[in-house]
């Protein structure tokens, strides 16, 4: 066992030595610690418990209010949220989508699923996003704007939109970003799954583009169970958006009446009661995980080769996941083995999508930073509540 995985271990023990007692230190654990047992009594007592209720309408306005965003259309995951955003943003079947190479598995299955064509971005070594410098470089090179439409000139297919992903909870460079977007013609979608209540020069992340999927699946930051939501400042999307998300139906007095191809993507109101509840409770949790990252931060500045991932110096992170980089890549399966041997979960990052069999063929840019990160970075215990 080399001395950094050895060294990585021992601190970990030495941070969390009474929560290991209790078990393994997991990577990501909910915690239920407000009303969610008497909202959720409420939905069983009162039956209301699926597609209608009024733990629904209150989810979707206090999240709208918690962003600072003018609407909130809740969902029943972040993935189906993700695909929503693209059929409302009018991508189609053969269009191309501007996706980070490093980014959960979701990103790129809901391009899939519209019929579109994920195409990959390298992200930036600062925020572990996509960096908007080397994609208007790379944008430069590979695509014309033709009448307002940005064409891939190799496989002349339409470029429509990108999905800039806050991985970890760190904000993309969005104003940059956003910049490149405008003259490209581009859609911009924020894939903000993991950066609920981080903040981008002092505005949510979530709210800095057209449209933005969250998740509250279980291991996020706040938990429904299984859930999303769609953000959006545009009253008319907002309202399309649920249309679309309600099976389309349309009111005509007693009959069910469908004017599009809708999908069955409400979010159940016993979802919903669960994540008002959490939602009381979210402020605590960024304060709590903010507070772990520092102490991650100053723990791992004493060891020569780990560097602790800083949020980007404009952000102000949630921090869901906290990470370290191993400056030489070549320890980490050690690392990974040593520290998970000793009961403290910790993992690797995604597989690349364009590794995966399924995506070896699509378009790529090339993704420099994307295989160095993945070659070097380790997550680490972040439950909120290891600071406790
Ligand atoms: C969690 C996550 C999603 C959506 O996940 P669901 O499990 O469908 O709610 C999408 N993108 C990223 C980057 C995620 O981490």
């Amino acid at each position: 066992m080399t001395n950094i995985a050895r060294q990585i271990t021992a601190k970990l023990q030495e941070l969390f030595k009474e929560q290991r007692k209790l078990g393994n230190v997991n990577l990501h654990e909910p915690r239920f610690s407000g009303n969610e047992a008497k909202y959720v009594d409420e939905c069983i007592k009162t039956g209301w418990v699926s597609s209608v209720g009024s733990y629904v309408d209150r989810f979707e306005k206090d999240l709208a209010e918690f962003l600072g965003a003018k609407h909130a259309v809740a969902i029943v995951n972040g993935t189906a949220a993700l695909h929503l955003c693209l059929v409302a943003a009018g991508v189609k079947a053969g269009d191309e989508v501007l996706i980070p190479a490093m980014t959960f598995i979701a990103t790129a299955n809901a391009v899939s699923y519209i019929g579109a064509v994920p195409h990959f971005v390298d992200v930036s070594e600062d925020s572990l996003g996509i960096c908007p410098d080397s994609l208007a470089e790379y944008l430069d090179n590979i695509a014309d704007i033709d009448g307002g439409i940005c064409i891939n000139k190799q496989t002349r297919r339409p470029i429509k939109a990108v999905i800039p992903m806050h991985c970890f909870g760190h904000p993309v460079d969005m104003d940059k970003l956003n910049k490149v977007a405008i003259k490209y013609g581009l859609t911009v979608i924020e894939d903000a799954a993991e950066s609920l209540g981080s903040l981008y020069k002092n505005k949510a992340a979530g709210t800095l583009s057209c449209m933005a999927a969250l998740s509250f699946n279980g291991n996020k930051i706040i938990t429904t169970g299984g859930g999303g939501a769609i953000i959006t400042n545009d009253a008319e999307l907002a309202k399309r958006l649920k249309h679309l998300s309600t099976t389309a139906r349309a009111a005509n007095g007693y009959h069910f009446s469908h004017d599009a191809i809708g999908y069955n993507y409400r979010l159940p109101n016993i979802n919903a009661a669960l994540g008002c509840a959490q939602l009381e409770t979210l402020p605590e949790y960024i304060i709590q995980k903010r507070k772990l990252a520092e102490i991650y931060k100053n723990a791992f500045a004493k060891i020569d080769g780990v560097q602790f991932i800083q949020e980007p110096s404009y952000a102000k992170s949630n921090y869901w996941l906290n990470a370290i980089r191993l400056e030489d890549g070549g320890h980490l399966d050690e690392v990974l083995q040593d520290t998970n041997n000793a009961g403290f979960i910790t993992r690797p990052v995604w597989d690349l999508i364009p590794d995966l069999p399924v995506y070896a063929g699509n378009p790529s840019a090339g993704i420099e930073n994307a295989k160095k990160l993945a070659a070097s970075i380790i997550n680490l215990p972040s439950s909120a509540f290891l600071v406790e």
